[in-house]
């Protein structure tokens, strides 16, 4: 039987990812006093990887009181440069300093770890929430009223049910749980290997001191795209200027691992430096440095698109739902706002009640959906876009990018830095607007 008070609901997570732990920390901060959050790795060891915090990520993480923290090491970026990878030749620069202004936030940079470890510290902070590290969940035995499944400790033991009110799963883009859930209403929907690989790098300022051309890169405020044929690498300081972030994104031609839980899947340098043997000097040299042993590679995947995000008391959230390809750089942030927008609805429901439990629910899919996919779409136009062989319609590319330079305006291909995508990312308040909605939605259903 649910509980008399909404905020006594027995809430359970299944992964503490960038939703996951947003997730947690945005219903205790509405108030609910019983969140348990499972996770398989046995800590939170996110290391190797910048990400990018745009600012629709930095005013939910406001909110939740965690921004200031993460803010604090993390790079203002101030422009970005699109370049062409064999000659270093500019293309198009934008300036992003209106950004802070128009939207209240600035868009930064920063160590994945930061993003997560801020997280985690808030939720620590808050006594309603339990981790449970270690600790696998699957084999759903029911969605709802009382979502009930399996919970396996790495730590040996015997398996035992976890059984609560709301069941939010947040197990990222090879999320068992909702392998389940489509296998139970017989729906054919698959993971889709994007035929993209990333190779991420870390160089460290002692790596890049010797190399004043690469220490510029280091000192400076600006995100930087390299683009080829089929690939890219974009680059960014972060923390505080000490660490110089690449993300690359080519074929998948070494049939590279899927990401481990802590985003470590070797790679090897050989094979990298092949892959971008015709990129200009500068970029080898960035490569070159990093050591032999050290290269993570992981396969890119999105999702096709799932018919539905709820079953009963039961929810998806994140790259569960809607894994993004990187290139828009909003996949975490996107898994953020789900976890805003779900505790904004589960704090509003009328009456305790299953039923009002699986309104409120629809409410955050109808709420997030379009949206979300929408940025799925986006994200892999851009990418089509950044990795345009010879032809007309790279031409027509490069003419938009060099009417870009010396402040000129007009669409950017390189979506995440255009206007009017940014006012469409950036400018919506998604959890303004749910909590706005959500009386007439809920009449509604
Ligand atoms: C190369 C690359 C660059 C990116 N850059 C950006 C960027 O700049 N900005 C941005 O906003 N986004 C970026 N993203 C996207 C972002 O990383 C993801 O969208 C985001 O991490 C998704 O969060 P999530 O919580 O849904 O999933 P995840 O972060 O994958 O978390 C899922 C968690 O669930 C755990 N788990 C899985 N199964 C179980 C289980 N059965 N039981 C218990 N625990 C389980 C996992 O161990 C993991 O901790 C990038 C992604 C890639 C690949």
């Amino acid at each position: 039987m649910a509980p008399k008070d909404v905020f006594d609901l027995e809430i359970v997570i299944v992964g503490a990812g960038m939703g996951g732990l947003a997730t947690a920390l945005a219903l205790a901060k509405r108030g609910f006093r019983h969140i348990s959050v499972y996770e398989t790795a046995s800590n939170l060891g996110f290391v190797g990887a910048g990400i990018q915090l745009a600012p629709n990520m930095a005013r939910i993480l406001d909110r939740l009181g965690v921004w200031r923290d993460i803010e604090r090491e993390a790079v203002d970026i101030k422009t970005t440069s699109i370049r062409q990878g064999s000659t270093d030749e500019e293309l198009g620069k934008v300036n992003l300093e209106y950004i802070r202004s128009t939207y209240g936030y600035p868009h930064m940079v920063g160590h994945r770890s930061s993003l997560a470890g801020s997280m985690y510290e808030g939720c620590k902070k808050e006594k309603a929430i339990n981790f449970v590290f270690a600790t696998s969940c699957s084999d759903v035995e029911s969605y709802g009223p009382r979502p009930s499944l399996m919970a396996y400790s790495r730590k040996g033991g015997e398996p035992y049910r976890v059984e609560c009110d709301v069941l939010i799963a947040a197990d990222g883009v090879k999320s068992v749980i909702r392998d389940e859930m489509l296998k139970l209403k017989k729906v054919d929907a698959k993971i889709i290997d994007t035929g993209q690989a990333a190779y991420r790098i870390m160089l460290r300022r002692e790596e890049m001191q010797n190399d004043p051309e690469l220490l510029e890169l280091l000192d400076g405020e600006a995100v930087t795209r390299w683009i080829g044929e089929k690939r890219h690498i974009i680059a960014y300081a972060v923390s505080n200027k000490q660490i110089y972030n690449l993300s690359t994104v080519q074929p998948d031609a070494n049939f590279a691992a899927a990401p481990s839980a802590t985003y470590t899947t070797k790679g090897s340098k050989p094979q990298m430096m092949k892959v971008f043997d015709d990129f200009c000097p500068k970029v080898k040299r960035m490569l070159d440095l990093v050591p032999d042993g050290e290269v993570c590679e992981w396969k890119l995947r999105v999702h096709e698109p799932l018919p539905f995000w709820v079953l009963d008391q039961t929810v998806l959230v994140g790259d569960a739902c809607h894994p993004t390809l990187p290139h828009l750089a909003q996949g975490a942030a996107q898994a953020i706002e789900d976890g805003a927008v779900i505790a904004t609805v589960l704090a509003k429901i009328p009456e305790v009640t299953p039923a009002a439990i699986n309104k409120a629910l629809q409410i955050y899919e109808k709420v997030r959906r379009d949206r979300a996919y929408t940025l799925v779409e986006l994200a892999a136009a851009s990418g089509r876009a950044m990795h345009l062989g010879e032809g007309a319609a790279k031409e027509e590319r490069d003419r938009q990018f060099a009417a870009l330079k010396n402040g000129g305006k007009g669409p950017v291909p390189d979506k995440w830095a255009d206007a009017d995508v940014q006012k469409i990312i950036y400018g919506t308040d998604i959890v303004k607007i749910a909590d706005d909605e959500f009386e007439k939605l809920y009449a509604q259903l």
